[in-house]
């Protein structure tokens, strides 16, 4: 058994030393190095990332890549919150946008009308809202408007974050898709199903073609959209359900995807948000 139980300890050992330092080094590496498109003014971004159900271990990475992003490509000016006190008409009236990264069940979060009026109202009057990973993880039933903003609910799993799965660009000419050379990829992340997700109200981006996998989700045309952009009064949504997995903040074309994600919701990178027909697995 000695022969078994060395490498695991050497494991733990290895593990328990990991240095913040190293992710730090690594999603510095990742990041580009410039901004898509050079903002024609400071673009001030609200990052929330309180999780009120379950707590993703890559929030942290998660925060430190969107710190990076900001100071390494100057698309935006970040200010970190965990606490729910800036999200007043008064308080968000200083920001362009608002991120919610990783932070599962907001209706536990934002559960005063006002609070919720103000995000939505916010967003409506021209601003723009992104949302990572669990950022679809809440809303409905409690606050059913919170999912029509975000575009879905989450609704389980079936592609867990140790697989590998198939994505596919959907829309290859959109600009927020210019990271992705090949339209067909493969990586590792956790990939929801949705409840209340209504492809004619969004833009899908990046699809996930669960043909090629062994699970089978809730969609009946097999639609299980991944990144989309879309319009929410005057204002602008992006999301993308990629961020469960730690490395997922440290793949160059995925931060590239993110920036340019943001750029567009903050209007610096122009594009469509209509709807387009699925392309696939009908
Ligand atoms: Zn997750």
């Amino acid at each position: 058994m000695r022969h078994l139980i060395l490498p695991f300890v050497l494991c733990l050992v290895s593990f328990s030393l990991a240095n913040p330092k190293d992710e730090e080094k690594k999603i510095f590496e990742a990041m580009p190095s410039n901004p898509s498109v050079v903002p024609e003014k400071v673009r001030k971004v609200l990052i929330y990332s309180h999780p009120s159900g379950f707590k993703h271990g890559s929030i942290p990475t998660g925060a430190k890549a969107l710190r990076l992003m900001a100071e390494k490509t100057n698309a935006f000016e970040p200010t970190f919150s965990n606490t729910t006190e800036e999200f007043t008409d008064r308080g968000l009236s200083k920001y362009d946008a608002i991120i919610f990264n990783n932070c599962t069940h907001v209706q536990k979060a934002f559960t005063e009308k006002e609070q919720r009026e103000a995000i939505l109202g916010f967003i409506k009057s021209g601003k723009a809202f992104i949302g990572f990973h669990s950022a679809s993880d809440g809303g409905m039933p409690q606050w059913q408007e919170y999912t029509d903003m975000i575009g879905g609910c989450f609704a389980g799993h079936p592609w867990n974050a140790g697989g590998k799965w198939p994505f596919f660009v959907e829309d290859p000419k959109h600009p927020v898709n210019s990271a992705f050379k090949e339209t067909e990829f493969m990586i590792s992340d956790e990939i929801y199903q949705y409840k209340s997700y209504d492809r004619s109200k969004l833009r899908v981006l990046i699809g996930l073609d669960s043909t090629k996998t062994d699970k089978k989700g809730n969609s009946k045309t097999n639609d299980y959209p991944v990144s989309w952009v879309s319009s929410y009064g005057r204002g602008k949504v992006f999301y993308s359900n990629f961020g469960h997995n730690k490395a997922t903040w440290w793949t160059p074309f995925l931060l590239q995807h993110f920036l340019d994600g943001i750029q567009w919701a903050l209007g610096d990178i122009k594009g469509p948000s209509k709807s387009i027909p699925q392309t696939r697995n009908l």
